[in-house]
């Protein structure tokens, strides 16, 4: 491609796609890739889904964009369904993983001044969290790499160790507002915080009057086998913000709350021009179609264990290229000890998409859809790259 007119931002593999159907997507040349990045835990249904497919040609057809001066129905509908579906009472509709972000720290700021607070405003975060790249969630993440040269950082986190209790308590002060964290950390490489320690935050923010917030945009909508990660921890957030899978390839994101802790969110406090747009909002209803039906999320949960298992005796096999097989559903990582992005490159070469992460991982996310013989057919394409791999390297190679 040329894209000497495009912002230089991107290292982009030198391949393009032209259409795609469930799991494949499908070079101009006729090419065919098995697509276990789903552009980032994005397409939890696929490339091309029918009903994906129908209910954005009908809206099409029908109405684009009216903008949230007027009434949306399809906006109230999915909001009712995601409370319904969630420890939510309410529901604002943004593009992004990003502006979902935004949303929530706005809300859990404006919760505490509508209390008479208004002096909690900070946030606490975890280190090799990633929460967008808007100025307020890259200072939320605090990772120098994606700050620099971006001037002052906006003011108002604090950052302590993922797992670190005792940094979170001596952490909190007055000026308090919430904890913010991804249940699983997704871009930092699939990085599950120790057991038991959601609950001990959950706790923590009861004591001290403070908001839990989580970060699902790339947990949510199935991913970990369950709408919503927090769902296996035993208790729930106040605000949880989530983008990604809701649209399934369409770009949504939304910030859900109690009732409570959206108090402050009054008329004119908050906006947007395209979110909540028909579009969008007939993309998001058909992916709760789908993922809501009886026994979905139970046979992510089948699949992707037996999935999880290929892997790990893939890894059993490969010890000088993969360490370690991570996460849950289908958000798994694993971990190379060869350099992850020649990782990833090899896979590619073997026709399988798959996403690099932090803490030299590659990120497995396939389409929620996958069937058996797909997974099978991505273990054969890791174990020949491993190969491949192994021998390349000094030492004797693996099997
Ligand atoms: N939060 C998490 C956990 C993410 O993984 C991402 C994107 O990868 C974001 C927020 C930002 O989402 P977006 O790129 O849609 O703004």
């Amino acid at each position: 491609m040329d894209s000497s007119a495009l912002f230089q931002t991107y290292s982009r593999a030198p391949v393009e796609f032209e259409r795609g159907d469930g799991c494949w997507l499908q070079t101009n040349e006729g090419e065919r890739f098995l697509d276990f990045g789903s552009g980032i835990a994005v397409s939890c249904l696929g490339h091309a889904h029918p009903h994906l497919v129908k209910a954005i040609q009908d809206q099409a057809e029908k109405l684009w964009h009216v903008s949230n001066l007027y009434e949306i129905s399809s906006q109230g509908r999915l909001a009712q369904r995601l409370v319904a579906n969630s420890f939510a009472d309410r529901v604002f509709f943004g593009n992004s993983g990003a502006e979902a972000l935004e949303c929530a720290i706005k809300t859990a700021r404006r919760y505490h001044y509508v209390n008479g607070a208004p002096e909690r405003y900070r946030i606490i975060t975890f280190a090799g969290a990633f929460h967008g790249r808007t100025l307020a969630t890259l200072a939320a993440a605090g990772q120098e790499k994606y700050l620099e040269g971006y001037g002052p950082r906006v003011d108002g986190f604090d950052q302590v160790e993922l797992g670190d209790l005792e940094a979170v308590k001596a952490a909190i002060t007055d000026e308090t507002a919430g904890i913010l964290l991804e249940p699983i950390q997704g871009e930092g490489g699939i990085v599950e915080p120790p057991s038991g320690f959601l609950r001990e935050l959950r706790k923590l923010c009861d004591e001290h009057g403070i908001l839990l917030v989580f970060d699902e945009v790339q947990t949510g909508f199935g991913r970990t086998g369950d709408m919503f990660a927090y769902k296996w921890s035993g208790i729930e957030p106040d605000i949880l913000a989530a983008a990604k899978g809701i649209g399934g390839g369409f770009p949504l994101g939304a910030c859900l709350a109690t009732n409570e802790a959206s108090a402050g969110m009054t008329p004119s406090t908050h906006a947007t021009t395209y979110g909540g747009n028909l579009l969008a909002m007939a993309a998001g209803n058909a992916v709760l179609d789908i993922i809501l039906q009886d026994g979905f999320f139970e046979d992510v949960q089948r699949r992707s264990l037996i999935f999880k298992q290929g892997l790990a005796s893939v890894v059993d096999r490969f010890p000088d290229v993969f360490s370690e097989v991570r996460g849950k559903g289908f958000l798994l990582g694993l971990k190379c000890v060869l350099p992850n992005m020649d990782v990833n490159s090899a896979l590619r070469d073997a026709n399988l998409l798959t996403v690099p992460a932090g803490d030299n991982v590659i990120r497995l996310l396939p389409p929620l859809v996958v069937s058996e013989e797909e997974m099978s057919q991505a273990i054969e394409r890791i174990e020949n790259a491993a190969a491949a791999l192994s021998a390349t390297q000094p030492g004797d190679g693996a099997a």
